[in-house]
Order: C-alpha cells, then sequence, then structure tokens
C-alpha cells in the first residue's frame, strides 16, 4: 500500500516536471527561432553596410582614376594635392598609385619627364623568384605600367615609384580591365606600408581602378589604391546591435584567394558557440563569404527566463506531489475507515446487541463447522424460566440485567474454546467439545447449578433465576435434527415444571 501510493506520488512529480520540461524546451526552440530571425535580419544588415563602406572607398579610387582620364598631363603634377583630399576622407584607403602605360619606345622620353619630379627615377620589375631587375625586360615589346605617381609620398611609397609587374598575374587584371572597363579587387595582400618583408600579415587588398582614353578605347593607365581592409572588419561588429555578441569570419571566394581565403577572423572566433549565419556579398569582381556567430543560441535574459521557468516547474511538480500525496492519504483513510465499519457490520451481523454473545446466525456457521470436522462436541439449550415474570415484576431494565449477569456467569464458568448463543430473548445455547455422556451431564448440571445459585445483584435488589435446561451428544445427525433434539430435550425440562436439566446421549 505505502508503496503503490509512493509510486503515483513519485509518478505525478515526474509527470509534472516532464510538462515542465516540454514547455522549456518549447520556449527555448521559440527564443532560440526569434534569436534567429533578429541575427540573420542584422547580419543582413552589417553585410549591406560593408559593402558600402567598400564601394565609398571603390568610389574614391574611382576619383582618383578620372583625375588620370579627364586632366591634360600638365595638370597630373597635382595629384598629391587632389589625392591627399581622397585619403584624408577615408579610413581605410591609404594609398594611391598611378600606374602609367608607357610603350617600349617612349620609355626613355618617360624618364626624363619623371626625373625633373623625382630625379632619381628608374624603371624596375620583380620577376617571379628572381631579384628585382632594372630596365626593360619584355621580349615581346609590350607596354609597361609604370609606377609614375605616388601618394602619399613617404620614404617606402617612393621606393615603389619606377616598379612595372611582369607578371602573369598583372596581366590577368589588365586583360580584365580591358575586357570590362570596371575596376577590379585583388585577393588579401601585404600592403608595401606595413613591410616587405614576406612573411609579414597580409591586411590589405587593392583596387585596380582602369584609366581609358575619352574615346574609353585605349588604356592609358591603372589607378591602384590601397586598402586597409582590417579597418572595415574591425570597427563593423563593435559597431552595431551586435557588439560583443558576435563574431565575424570573412573569406575571400574569388580568384587567387584559395591559398589564404580568410581576409578576416575576429580574434575570439573560437570562444563563441552560438548560432552561424552566413552570407556572400560581391564587390567588383570578387565574391566573400561572411560568417557571423553569435556568443550564444539565447541571450542571458531569456537563459534565466528559463532558469525561473525551470524553479516554478520543480515548485508546480513538487505542489502536483504534495496534492496526489494527500489524495492518496485521504484515500487510504476512506479506505481504512471502511474496513472499520465492515468489520463493525459483520461483528453486528454475528453477535447479540445486547449481551454480545454469538447470535442465532453464527450458531448455525459454528455447527456446521464441527459437523464438518467430525469433532465429538453436545449442543446445550436453556431458557430462562418464566421470564416474563421477572420483566414484569421488576421491569424491563432488570430484566437485561439478568441476561447480562447469565451472560458472565457463562464465560467465566465455560472454556474459551466453548461458542456461547443467544439464540434470542430468553433462549441461549452453548456448542462445546464434549468427551462422552457423562461429561455433557456434568457440563450441563453446572451450568444449572451456576445459575441457580447465583442471583442477580442490581443496585436495590436480588433477582433468582432459574433454566430448563436440554443437552445433546452429536452422533453423526443433521444440525436440523441435532437442533430438533436439543429443542425437545429444553421443552420436556420445561414440560417436566422448569428448573430442570434433561440430557440425552
Ligand atoms: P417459560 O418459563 O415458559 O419460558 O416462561 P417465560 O415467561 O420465560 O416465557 P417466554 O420464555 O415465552 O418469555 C420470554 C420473555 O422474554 C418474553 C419477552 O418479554 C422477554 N424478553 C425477550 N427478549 C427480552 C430482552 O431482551 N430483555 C428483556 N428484559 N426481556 C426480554
Ligand atoms: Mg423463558
Amino acid at each position: 500500500m505505502f508503496k503503490n501510493s509512493s509510486i503515483h506520488i513519485i509518478a505525478s512529480f515526474i509527470l509534472a516536471m516532464t510538462l515542465s520540461l516540454l514547455c522549456m524546451r518549447f520556449v527555448y526552440d521559440s527564443n532560440v527561432e526569434a534569436n534567429q530571425k533578429i541575427f540573420s535580419k542584422e547580419t543582413e544588415r552589417q553585410s549591406i553596410l560593408l559593402s558600402l563602406l567598400i564601394e565609398k572607398d571603390i568610389d574614391f579610387i574611382g576619383a582618383g582614376a578620372d583625375f588620370y582620364q579627364s586632366g591634360s598631363k600638365q595638370d597630373w603634377q597635382q595629384f598629391p594635392l587632389f589625392a591627399n583630399s581622397l585619403i584624408s576622407r577615408s579610413d581605410s584607403l591609404i594609398s594611391l598609385q598611378w600606374m602609367q602605360k608607357v610603350e617600349e619606345q617612349d620609355i626613355e622620353q618617360h624618364i626624363k619627364e619623371v626625373q625633373q619630379v623625382f630625379p632619381s627615377f628608374a624603371i624596375f620589375t620583380v620577376p617571379k623568384n628572381k631579384p628585382k631587375k632594372y630596365g626593360y625586360v619584355f621580349k615581346n615589346h609590350e607596354p609597361i605600367y609604370v609606377a609614375t605617381d605616388i601618394y602619399p609620398r613617404d620614404e617606402k611609397n617612393l621606393s615603389v615609384l619606377g616598379f612595372y609587374s611582369s607578371r602573369e598575374r598583372f596581366k590577368r587584371v589588365l586583360d580584365e580591365a580591358i575586357r570590362t572597363k570596371n575596376p577590379s579587387i585583388s585577393d588579401k595582400v601585404r600592403l608595401l606600408q606595413d613591410s616587405l618583408v614576406s612573411g609579414a600579415p597580409k591586411t590589405g587588398m587593392l583596387v585596380y581602378h582602369p584609366v581609358f582614353t575619352a574615346d574609353q578605347k585605349t588604356l592609358k593607365g591603372i589607378m591602384i589604391g590601397g586598402l586597409r581592409v582590417a579597418n572595415y572588419f574591425d570597427k563593423l561588429v563593435a559597431s552595431t546591435s551586435l557588439g560583443q555578441s558576435a563574431v565575424i569570419k570573412i573569406c575571400d571566394t574569388g580568384f587567387d584567394a584559395e591559398d589564404d581565403p580568410v581576409m578576416f577572423q575576429s580574434s575570439n572566433w573560437d570562444e563563441f558557440n552560438g548560432l552561424i549565419l552566413s552570407n556572400d556579398i560581391k564587390i567588383e569582381n570578387r565574391v566573400w563569404n561572411i560568417e557571423y556567430k553569435s556568443k550564444h543560441y539565447i541571450s542571458d535574459s531569456q537563459r534565466l527566463s528559463l532558469l525561473w521557468m525551470f524553479i516554478g516547474g520543480i515548485i508546480l511538480s513538487t505542489l502536483v506531489a504534495v496534492i496526489t500525496y494527500m489524495v492518496t492519504r485521504d484515500k487510504k483513510r476512506i479506505e481504512r475507515l471502511l474496513e472499520v465499519r465492515t468489520e463493525e457490520l459483520r461483528y453486528m451481523a454475528m453477535h447479540d446487541d445486547l449481551t454480545g454473545l454469538l447470535n442465532r446466525r453464527s450458531m448455525t456457521t459454528v455447527l456446521n463447522q464441527c459437523i464438518d470436522e467430525k469433532k465429538s462436541f453436545a449442543l446445550i439449550c436453556f431458557d430462562i424460566d418464566n421470564f416474563k415474570d421477572i420483566n414484569d415484576t421488576y421491569g424491563h431494565p432488570e430484566g437485561d440485567a439478568v441476561l447480562l449477569h447469565m451472560t458472565k456467569l457463562m464465560s467465566d464458568l465455560l472454556a474459551d474454546s466453548a461458542s456461547i448463543i443467544r439464540l434470542g430473548g430468553d433462549e441461549f445455547a452453548v456448542i462445546l467439545e464434549i468427551k462422552d455422556l457423562a461429561h455433557l451431564s456434568l457440563v450441563a448440571t453446572n451450568i444449572h447449578q451456576v445459575i441457580e445459585e447465583s442471583p442477580t445483584l442490581t443496585s436495590n435488589i436480588i433477582i433468582e433465576q432459574t433454566i430448563s435446561l436440554g443437552a445433546v451428544l452429536w452422533k453423526g445427525e443433521a444440525k436440523e435434527v441435532l437442533l430438533k433434539l436439543a429443542d425437545q430435550a429444553l421443552y420436556y425440562s420445561k414440560e417436566r415444571g422448569r428448573n430442570q436439566v434433561t440430557v440425552r446421549g
């Protein structure tokens, strides 16, 4: 029973807790979904912002290109002034470099012209995996695109003057510029301004902006803008609502980027472990894949709400368990009460109200049992003589007192194994194990004698009582026959003038 109710209490707790946890799961999923939507919108905004920033710088470089396209050769002396106004308006544009196209036969003339501004000007190239080489190196008489002016004119930048590229890669840039007439962007490069050492970090990229003749048919040169790209990314996440809660990683998927595609990665990228979203932005000829990672799947306040939900779940489940315990306890109490009542009813059905002795219904049970077990037993029946007169003389309560007194006398006299029965009114029976007729006679006489010699004492009167008794030893006859024989023996005692004992073998 106890085990059963414990199982009920534990089961109700588990059930309520499971429901709470399911609710929590639902809220968690909804939060993650909502966060994902917000995060997605924000990352979209970030990506647009990034491309706008870069496009703005490309426009500045384009303005530099326009300077060489539309101005006359004399005006080109003003380049530092113009470049300064452009560079000062951007955080990331750090240099502008004019690579003028010079045909092989014009090289000498070009060098002379430039030397008027930069006296030590000389053309050179750096062939792949070979040392710096001065002079014109091409065999097929192709033109060179030579660094003719640069801004800012600091020492490092000025060391680039005279440089022309003899590499395949630059040729591809030229082909692309001629074909599309649009600017193109390099992959990640080590900026000259940072270091010339090959192991130094690559933090920039170059924008090649073609400059055509007015009829757009012939390429005059290339305006190269140096961009410090890290500047864009450093500010990007910090300057928006993502703040400290997100990190970014930007990979270049464009031409030549395979060897080192990561343009930028937040320093704490690996520490974050939340939602990841990615989108692509296209900047001129390149496509960048931007991955955003948020710190957590849910915010701290959402986590706190879930914690409260969990605590609420425990409280609720405990409450449910307590209620189950109370209901089970009440049920058990009612069951116990019912058992007691049933037991009382069973007792009442088998016993006499006044004396508490077995009643007539019980006698049948006792007799059946004795007969079934084939015991050597006897049935003694007796009836109070003239009990009506006792009632009439002393009153009904006194009559009851006589019945109770006789009950006590017999209970004291007979062994516990004997069944004492009140058959009804003033008639009693005793069923007891008896060895033989002599033994029965002795017991019957004893009962008769004790009752006769022990009058009932009430508070102020003494009531003498006698009985007429009939006793029969069972000899294998049916219950009804035995009852009838005992009744006849009793009747015989009455007939003989009452206060008699009749024993039948
Ligand atoms: P007899 O010698 O022939 O037995 O005469 P009797 O007066 O005893 O006659 P009977 O046995 O027929 O009478 C029984 C009486 O017992 C009748 C009834 O009023 C009385 N009686 C029955 N039950 C109770 C009871 O519970 N209490 C009291 N006080 N009297 C009862
Ligand atoms: Mg009587």
